[in-house]
């Protein structure tokens, strides 16, 4: 029985949904796709105003949180995602922060008690695509809450059994360096930040590249939609160039198909439209 093409895209935080998937969001979206965002926890471990940190003087969880859920609903308003659902948990803040410890932090909740409540997500939309982090939470990334993501999505795609293709997001590698030679040779002050040689998705796991150059306007407004968390988020002072270098396409690595697929494609609906 035919069903609605339907992509469920799954972040950790609000402000994850614009960088590696901004893109497709809005692609999909004015494709007519159905579009579902499901972000795991609300993001109480961000800067708070005046750039207060978690741990600070000052900084207010449950105040931090209403502003970024706010933020939140206006960037998707820029992407066209169709429906935005929160499961609602504690941000669990970076590796190593005190709030890891806190009992009710995302990464602390039961893997198995999550994935029920993200598969009952997936049993109302029925998504064909469903995309999330890979295991180390996005090209070795390692915060928690994003780690346990990707083993939340992973186990309720496992228990539903109902998307036709799975997919992990992706910066390849050898986009990272190029990047970074851009932004060394406009003369962006990096910190004396260097990226290490595993950080990034090996350039062989990448499966899929999609061409969002079209929406990069977008993908700007939605992630100039979290004002609070600016500070953090360093690719809005990048130089146009390199903006527009790290915001025209998005990777992906397939890891699920249950449709035949080519190894190397341009679309994550590849395989799904025909027919219809
Ligand atoms: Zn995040």
């Amino acid at each position: 029985m035919d069903r609605e093409l339907t992509l469920m895209v799954v972040h950790a935080h609000p402000d994850d949904e614009c960088l590696s998937t901004g893109g497709v969001l809005a692609r999909y979206a004015e494709e007519g796709i159905r579009t579902v965002l499901v972000t795991c926890t609300n993001g109480e471990q961000g800067d708070d105003q005046g750039g207060v940190k978690p741990g600070e003087e000052g900084h207010d969880d449950a105040a931090v949180a209403e502003r970024r859920l706010a933020e939140l609903r206006e960037s998707v308003a820029h992407l066209g995602v169709d429906h935005l659902e929160l499961l609602g948990y504690r941000d669990s803040g970076m590796d190593g922060w005190p709030g890891n410890g806190h009992p009710d932090a995302f990464a602390n909740v039961p893997v198995e008690a999550a994935a029920g409540r993200l598969a009952e997500l997936m049993e109302r939309y029925r998504p064909q695509v469903v995309v999330t982090y890979d295991e180390t939470g996005g090209g070795g990334y390692g915060h928690p809450d994003h780690v346990q993501t990707h083993r939340v999505t992973a186990a309720a795609v496992e228990a539903t059994g109902i998307p036709d293709k799975f997919y992990y997001t992706a910066i390849p590698r050898s986009s990272i360096t190029r990047m970074f030679e851009l932004m060394r040779d406009s003369g962006v002050d990096l910190g004396g930040f260097e990226p290490s040689d595993d950080f990034g998705t090996p350039d062989e796991r990448v499966t899929t590249i999609v061409d969002v150059a079209a929406y990069t306007e977008r993908k700007l407004k939605a992630l100039r939609a979290h004002e609070s968390q600016g500070d953090n988020i360093f690719l809005l002072r990048m130089p146009e160039e390199a903006q527009q270098q790290a915001f025209s396409h998005e990777a992906f690595e397939r890891v699920l198909s249950r449709v035949p697929t080519a190894a190397h494609e341009d679309d994550l609906f590849a395989g799904l439209r025909e027919g219809r």
